[in-house]
């Protein structure tokens, strides 16, 4: 008997652990000091100007739209090919999803798909870094720069991945980052707002805190406790120092996590080119992915369909996942599918899957995946 490969294991140590208990012997384990320095740590190693720690990623891009002054009745681009906090947050803001197709290699929204979205009350587009792969963020502000609609990136899977040379999200206005344990750096839950204006900052610090006009990390300081005022309808979307404790230790890791998954997305990408009907996921001429979904698109051609496939691996007890879903197609949003359909994100969303990619798969775990898919009807 095999043992069972899992699509994702977060890596996570003793250094972890012990800064944990750190925290814990500190006495501080709300928001507080460590918070405040991965926040540091992060917007450096992002090459962002402020960040601000948040519960999620979903909450990340609540607070986005909010800042970014997206009102009801407004309208938001966002791909429909994407995990459904994406879409999810606009209507949290009362504003209207309207879905853009995305391009085939790398399942992002382009310019072209944008600008066949845009409407007279686009307010805002949502551009996901979507599996890892970066988002073309100039081409996709070459749409909606000439209209001052302001471009969100959804970097929940982008941390390690780059643009143009640089980190994914460091070009953009304002982006929000996911540290759950299916993306490369985990907090358990957790997320990040990071942002190029600083008042967007200071608003989106204010707004996780119940919009208290002095935080609790101050109050607690001071002798004499200050009067604080609620100055608008806030939330509690605070980041726990326990959290920041593992976020600190996982960003020092994610440079050494990047480049082993980049090895194994490689070491699969040249065996997966010499089998007949299958693609796999690559980077595009103007960045690098960190393959936080390492997938594959099942052609015609192929011996199984993606079904097929998908079993053939679960014999072999290893766990795949069907690739990105369409938030068109959820109950929620089914009304908002465009008359002109959405044939890129269907056909991605139908035929592709996501194989086992993580910083402790072996090469043999991997040659065992590649078996599978070389000749998925030896498997029964
Ligand atoms: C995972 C993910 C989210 C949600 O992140 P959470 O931190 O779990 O809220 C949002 N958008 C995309 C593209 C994601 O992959």
């Amino acid at each position: 008997m095999s043992e069972r490969i899992n699509v994702m294991v977060p890596w996570l140590g003793q250094e972890e652990a012990a800064a944990v208990a750190e925290t814990i012997a500190s006495g501080w384990v709300a928001q507080g000091p460590r918070v405040a320095r991965f926040e540091e740590e992060f917007a450096g190693a992002m090459q962002a100007a402020h960040a601000v720690a948040t519960t999620s990623c979903t909450t990340a891009l609540h607070l986005a739209l909010i800042v970014a002054d997206v009102r009801p009745g407004d309208d938001v681009v966002v791909p429909s090919f994407s995990f459904i906090a994406t879409t999810n947050a606009v209507r949290y803001v009362g504003a209207n999803p309207v879905f853009a197709d995305v391009d085939p290699l790398t399942g992002n929204i382009t310019g072209d798909t944008v600008r066949a979205a845009l409407t007279p009350n686009t307010r805002a587009v949502i551009g996901v870094d979507q599996g890892g792969v970066p988002l073309d963020l100039d081409d996709v502000r070459a749409a909606t720069d000439p209209f001052k609609i302001v471009v969100v990136e959804d970097a929940a899977c982008g941390a390690g991945s780059t643009y143009k040379g640089r980190p994914v999200g460091a070009g953009a206005e304002i982006a929000a980052w996911s540290f759950h344990p299916r993306k490369l750096l985990t907090t358990g839950e957790g997320g990040m707002l990071t942002t190029s204006n600083p008042e967007w900052a200071a608003r989106a610090k204010t707004l996780r805190e119940h919009a208290m006009s002095v935080s609790a990390a101050d109050r607690h300081r001071s002798v004499l406790p200050p009067a604080e005022e609620y100055t608008e309808v806030g939330f509690n979307f605070r980041m726990t120092d326990l959290q920041a404790a593992v976020g600190l230790v996982q960003l020092g890791r994610l440079p050494e996590i990047v480049a082993r998954r980049r090895e194994l997305a490689a070491r699969y990408q040249e065996h997966i080119a010499a089998i007949d009907g299958l693609r796999a996921v690559d980077d595009p001429e103007y960045g690098t992915g960190n393959y936080q979904s390492f997938w594959v698109e099942v052609e015609d051609g192929y011996p199984v369909d993606r079904e097929g496939l998908l079993e053939a691996l679960a014999h072999a007890d290893v766990s795949a996942r069907r690739g990105i879903m369409a938030s068109h197609r959820q109950p929620p949003y089914r009304e908002l599918t465009p008359a002109h359909g959405l044939p890129v994100t269907e056909r991605l969303t139908d035929r592709t899957l996501i194989l086992p990619l993580f910083h402790t798969l072996t090469d043999a775990d991997q040659d065992r995946v590649l078996a599978v898919l070389r000749d998925p009807r030896a498997v029964s």
